[in-house]
């Protein structure tokens, strides 16, 4: 490949003014405890850790660290409201409270979404349209599911579980936790979150909401803390399913703990996804999919599309437009609403990030990094890609969760296929083609749970989402995601 196109100039564009967003109306409480049976309450241990805004680095709040008491508290509050409200109580009244909070969400979007980019670090962009407002969506789709279970299985005579525990992981903390908990409750379950230690507040602003709305205690409840708060959660014996989202080492570590036990389980977990641009795809239109599929919410997407296969042909025209296009790039203060690129979530992240562009040096890779000024506190990336790169290569094989684009080329469909499929993952890809006979073509070749069409990263509740090989076992989202939540006495197959 040509690299003619990294010695030319670009126009870097002008700047906007500054707008960020107000958080005069946000409150965010010094310190959190835990939510257990409709309260907050101290953690056992009296223990507590930091959580800080990592594009400034200054601390937002004290959040309680769950021990193994504490998770058995939640446990028990858990079962106690299956047992005696919540299995009892008629679907359509238990769809009003989901609906409930479906509306709360929507009265409180901006709080939320201000909240989700301090703690996080995303652009208020991607908090304010989409975390929040498909949070939103997926409590209100949910809840419309309710009194309608057995029409969505008929004749399968279903069931609610028990107590499901669910944790979640840092890039997506509102609406990983609204994947989880909506389909839990119009299920008949009840629910002990453990959201991720970076990105804690959203869960707990959504138990204050949950209080607001007089959901019943104990239906949900909220434990915070590490990687030991989880795995107290995954080996509780009085816990009937575990929803984890998260990496694929964790989703492992869980699979061997409750191997052997009665837990039903869904896990999604990590991917690397490829985006795949024949010669006759609209070359401006695959460019703006390629930078909304890694470098919007700094590539922290599961399935963000971190490998870029384009066609031969059109290798070079598309990689010069998408340099021009990465010049345009706003990075900076993620409450901004002009910004493009928020900070990266964490120290260890941007360490983990960084460590990656070592070896996509090391391993011959010839990188390309937008210019821009990166602020003097936090944590950031600039949008890197990596031309020249191997199949072989770990930047091609490994998940980095970071705005860190592997680019390699192809000449025929089959070939893009095959090399599309060829790594431990298999959650998403995306195909962009003016044939509609090639997209039926390659996206039923890919081996991936999700394939978008001339387009990337579109989410809705009612649409089912999980991976394949490495990336995951079952599905969330749509009527799939009721299953995951339900006993059936006749198998029913989805
Ligand atoms: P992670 O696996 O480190 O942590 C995820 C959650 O698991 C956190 O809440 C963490 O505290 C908890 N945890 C850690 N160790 C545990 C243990 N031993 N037992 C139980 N819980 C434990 O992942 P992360 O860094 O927070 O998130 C990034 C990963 O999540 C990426 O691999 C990404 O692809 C994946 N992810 C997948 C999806 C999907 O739908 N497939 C969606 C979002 C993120």
């Amino acid at each position: 490949m040509s690299d003619a196109h990294n010695t030319l100039k670009f126009d870097t564009g002008w700047q906007y003014a500054p707008a960020p967003e107000s958080t005069d109306h946000v409150r965010i409480d010094k310190k959190y405890g835990l939510f257990i049976n409709g309260k907050f309450t101290a953690p056992s241990q009296g223990k507590y850790f930091t959580t800080s805004n990592p594009a400034t680095q200054e601390r937002l709040s004290r959040i309680a660290i769950a021990g193994k008491s504490d998770v058995n508290r939640a446990v028990k509050a858990a079962r106690k409201a299956y047992e005696n409200v919540w299995s009892k109580m008629p679907a359509r009244e238990r769809a009003k409270y989901i609906f409930r909070i479906a509306r709360g969400l929507q009265e409180r979007a901006r709080e939320f979404s201000v909240i989700e980019t301090m703690d996080g670090g995303k652009p208020i962009r991607e908090s304010r349209d989409v975390d929040i407002p498909l949070a939103a969506a997926h409590f209100f789709y949910y809840a419309g599911w309710a009194d309608k279970l057995e029409y969505a299985f008929p004749g399968a005579g279903v069931k609610s579980l028990g107590v499901a525990g669910q944790i979640v992981p840092w890039n997506f903390p509102l609406l990983m936790a609204a994947w989880k908990i909506a389909p839990a409750l119009a299920c008949g379950n009840t629910v002990v979150l453990k959201p991720a230690e970076t990105t804690s507040l959203t869960a707990l602003k959504l138990a204050e909401l949950i209080q607001d709305i007089g959901l019943p205690p104990g239906v949900v409840n909220i434990v915070t803390g590490a990687g030991a708060t989880g795995a107290a959660l995954v080996d509780h014996p009085d816990v009937n399913k575990i929803a984890f989202t998260g990496s694929t080492a964790v989703g492992r570590s869980i699979m061997h703990s409750i191997a052997g036990t009665e837990k039903k389980y869904t896990l999604e977990l990590g991917g690397k996804a490829a985006n795949i641009i024949f010669a006759d795809a609209p070359v401006d239109q695959a460019v703006e999919g390629v930078v909304n599929a890694i470098f919007f919410n700094q590539g922290h997407v599961c399935c963000a599309g971190s490998r870029l296969l384009v066609q031969e042909s059109v290798a070079d025209e598309l990689i010069h437009k998408l340099k021009e296009r990465m010049h345009t790039l706003i990075l900076g203060n993620p409450l901004d609403k002009n910004t493009d690129i928020g900070a990266i979530n964490s120290r260890a992240q941007l360490d983990k990030i960084n460590s990656y562009l070592k070896i996509g040096k090391n391993e011959g890779g010839n990188m390309f990094q937008a210019p821009c000024t990166l602020p003097s506190k936090g944590y950031w990336c600039p949008p890197t890609i990596f031309t020249d790169m191997a199949q072989s290569n770990r930047l091609v094989q490994e998940e980095i969760f970071g705005p860190v684009l592997a680019i390699q080329t192809f000449r025929t469909a089959a070939e893009a296929v095959t090399k599309a499929n060829n790594t431990p993952y298999g959650l998403s890809g995306g195909v962009w083609t003016d044939k509609g006979s090639k997209i039926f073509k390659v996206t039923s070749a890919l081996k991936a749970g999700v394939v978008w069409a001339n387009t990337f990263n579109k989410f809705d509740p009612t649409s089912p989402f999980g991976g394949y090989k490495e990336s995951g076992i079952g599905r969330e989202g749509g009527a799939h995601g009721l299953s995951a939540y339900l006993a059936m006495e006749v198998n029913h197959g989805r």
